[in-house]
């Protein structure tokens, strides 16, 4: 063990209370200084920073273990292959599914949508019928789904949601009926932070025989999961956005459904055995992980999600709602500020517009002070015109953030304002 990693294993561990202070410690990036101020990270929405944990496994892999997964006899090959496979079941006990090979490694939540789309969606979704979604999904959980439709003829309906940003679920259950073959939703909004309540969503679609597919991507890095208590079909996930790399992710399918699903892609390991006449397909997970696979990045999401496991989970959840009520009050007090997204349940999510300045001006004097936020429409163009919006400037938090954050873009704001006064 090296002595990075021994200073680091007992941090992790002793997360009681929690110490975002000790914390930010695991994140080298954090210490950086930005144009001469200290680095205010708030686009933990867009991606997360990366824990030293992570970004050792990851070099670790390529010092002692990398080999093509799958395919050899010879140790390393091995070695890589047990270690690929480790971090399915670690995402099989992070969302607490019943099977590991009811996880299927994907490039992330995008690809784990369009995944389910062309293969469950292509078999069952016909003319006539339709895909339910609903207006606070990111593109990658809608772009997909039109594309289906387009292909299959069937039709896409948006469930609406209120000005306070949360889903109007008895509209949603006006919308879910025999016609319905999917429903996708997101379990939390990138834009306005909402919490959908999943359960009783999934309870309105099974009523109806309608799967469930849960679009994962914002609340893997803060909530609890478990699919089965969720009772959802497919549920997605990022490993960039819960402290984990880029390039990778997962998609969970209940055993039954992955079964009879169509292989998503052709190539290498997707096969039990190709001759010019017929191919014979692998069992699922296999059967949807066509091509050498992002190894390194299976590593990363494992070491993300020790890391993840590593913090007391309801510490964690105490710590970011105390950051998001501060945050709240604080922008209160900003003169001419709108928060877009004011859900009674709700995560670390941020948006908000200024009186008469641009989200991109915004977003542009305060990275002069070292903070970095997001402005846009944040992947969520539909969303942004159901509140008449182009853009927003959004803050959203991480493990890491702290008052000293949201202190700091109070101070940008400020110098925002000034500019345009
Ligand atoms: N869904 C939501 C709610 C997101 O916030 C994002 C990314 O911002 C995605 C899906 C897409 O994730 P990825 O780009 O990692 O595939």
């Amino acid at each position: 063990m090296s002595e990075r990693e021994s200073s680091l294993q007992p941090l992790v561990q002793r997360f009681e209370p929690y110490q975002v202070e000790r914390l930010r410690q695991a994140f080298p990036i954090l210490a950086q200084r930005i144009y001469g101020k200290p680095l205010v990270y708030l686009d933990s929405a867009a991606t997360s920073q990366k824990p030293q944990a992570v970004i050792d496994a990851m070099s670790r892999f390529f010092l002692e273990e990398n080999a093509n997964v799958h395919r050899g006899v010879h140790y390393l090959s091995l070695r890589a292959t047990e270690a690929y496979e480790q971090t399915r079941a670690k995402v099989q006990r992070f969302l607490n599914a019943a099977h590991a090979e009811e996880i299927v490694f994907v490039r992330g939540t995008t690809e784990a949508v369009n995944l389910v789309a062309q293969t469950y969606g292509k078999v069952h979704v016909h003319a006539g019928d339709e895909v339910l979604i609903s207006a606070m999904e990111h593109h990658s959980n809608i772009v997909p789904w039109q594309m289906l439709c387009e292909q299959s003829g069937a039709r896409l309906r948006v469930a609406p949601i209120d000005d306070a940003g949360e889903l109007q679920l008895d509209e949603l259950e006006r919308l879910i009926g025999p016609r319905t073959k999917l429903l996708a939703i997101s379990h939390v909004s990138n834009v306005l932070g909402t919490v959908n309540p999943i359960q009783s969503i999934v309870e309105l679609a099974h009523a109806q025989g309608a799967p469930v597919l849960v679009d994962g991507a914002q609340a893997a890095p803060h909530l609890q999961l478990d699919v089965r208590a969720l009772g959802c079909d497919f549920y997605a996930l990022s490993g960039h956005k819960m402290y984990g790399p880029t390039g990778i992710g997962a998609l969970y399918g209940r055993r039954e459904l992955l079964e009879a699903m169509p292989p998503y892609q052709g190539g290498g390991d997707m096969i039990l055995s190709v001759s010019f006449d017929k191919t014979l397909y692998n069992k699922p997970p296999y059967r949807f992980e066509a091509g050498t696979p992002n190894m390194v990045g299976a590593i990363g999401l494992g070491a993300a999600i020790d890391f993840l496991g590593g913090l007391d989970a309801d510490a964690l959840a105490a710590h970011e709602q105390a950051v998001l009520a501060y945050a709240q009050e604080a922008l209160a007090t900003v003169p001419g500020l709108r928060l877009i997204g004011t859900a009674r349940d709700k995560i670390g999510v941020l948006s908000f517009v200024l009186d008469g300045i641009h989200p991109h001006d915004i977003g542009t004097i305060l990275d002069r002070e070292g903070i970095a936020i997001r402005t846009g429409h944040h992947c969520a163009q539909p969303l942004m015109q159901r509140y008449g919006l182009a853009a927003t400037a959004r803050a959203s938090l991480g493990c890491y953030s702290n008052e000293q954050d949201i202190d700091a873009l109070l101070a940008g704001l400020a110098k925002v304002q000034e500019v345009f006064r």
